[in-house]
C-alpha cells in the first residue's frame, strides 16, 4: 500500500478541472459533455398493446424498472413515469440477452444487468489524470473534497485502488496518498501542476 502523507498547512489546492465526476445525460443516460446527439424523447414502441395493456416485453421492462427504483434506488420510486431512455435501454439490453455475469435471464436479472451496464458507462467516462512520472489514473469524486484514484483497466474501467486525496473545509490537503509508481504525493503533484514555481510540498 502506498504511503499516506499528512499536510499540516498550506494553500488551498487548486483541484484539476477534470477531476469532476461526469453527469449522466437526462435525455440518453450516457455520460457525454455538451449537446445530446441521441436524445430519447418518446416512450419506446412495443411496450403497450393497442388497448394500452402491457405487452410481454412491456411487463419485463416495467418490472425491471420498478425493481431498479424500489430495490436499488437507481430510479426515483416516486416518479410518475420512468425516463424514456431507461425504457429504451432496457429493451436494447433485454433483446441483446444475458452476459456471463447474469445467472439467469428474467426481469430481475435484467435490472441487475442494467446496473452493471450503467456502472461500466460511468467508469469509462471518469476523468483520467497523469502523475508526473507518467502513471495514469482514473479519478472518482467520492464526495465533496474527496477523490479516489484507480489504475485503469485495459478496457477503461476502474482497476486497482491507487490512493485518495482529501481536502479540509478550507480546500487544503488534509490527506494524500502517494503515487504507487514514483512515491510522490498525489496532492503535491497536483499543487505542482497548478503552480510549478511555488510548490509547497
Ligand atoms: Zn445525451
Ligand atoms: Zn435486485
Ligand atoms: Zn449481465
Ligand atoms: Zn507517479
Amino acid at each position: 500500500m502506498s504511503r499516506t502523507e499528512r499536510v499540516r498547512s498550506g494553500a488551498p489546492l487548486s483541484v484539476p478541472h477534470e477531476w469532476v465526476s461526469p453527469a449522466g445525460c437526462e435525455l440518453c443516460g450516457r455520460f457525454h459533455a455538451g449537446v445530446c446527439l441521441n436524445p430519447v424523447t418518446a416512450s419506446p414502441a412495443g411496450l403497450l398493446t393497442v388497448s394500452d395493456a402491457l405487452t410481454p416485453l412491456g411487463e419485463v421492462v416495467d418490472a425491471a424498472a420498478e425493481h431498479l427504483a424500489v430495490r436499488h434506488s437507481y430510479l426515483d420510486p416516486e416518479a410518475d413515469e420512468w425516463p424514456d431512455w431507461v425504457l429504451a435501454e432496457l429493451i436494447v439490453l433485454w433483446r441483446a440477452g444475458p452476459c456471463e455475469d447474469c445467472p439467469v435471464w428474467n426481469w430481475k436479472e435484467l435490472a441487475h444487468h442494467f446496473m452493471g451496464w450503467w456502472q461500466c458507462e460511468y467508469e469509462r467516462a471518469l476523468p483520467v489524470w497523469a502523475c508526473r512520472c507518467g502513471a495514469v489514473f482514473k479519478v472518482c469524486a467520492a464526495w465533496d473534497r474527496a477523490w479516489d484514484l484507480y489504475r485503469p483497466t485495459a478496457d477503461g474501467l476502474l482497476g486497482d485502488a491507487a490512493g485518495a486525496v482529501r481536502l479540509d473545509s478550507k480546500g487544503r490537503v488534509k490527506r494524500s496518498d502517494a503515487c504507487p509508481d514514483c512515491n510522490r504525493s498525489f496532492g503535491g503533484t497536483v499543487a505542482e501542476q497548478a503552480d510549478p514555481q511555488g510548490c509547497l510540498f
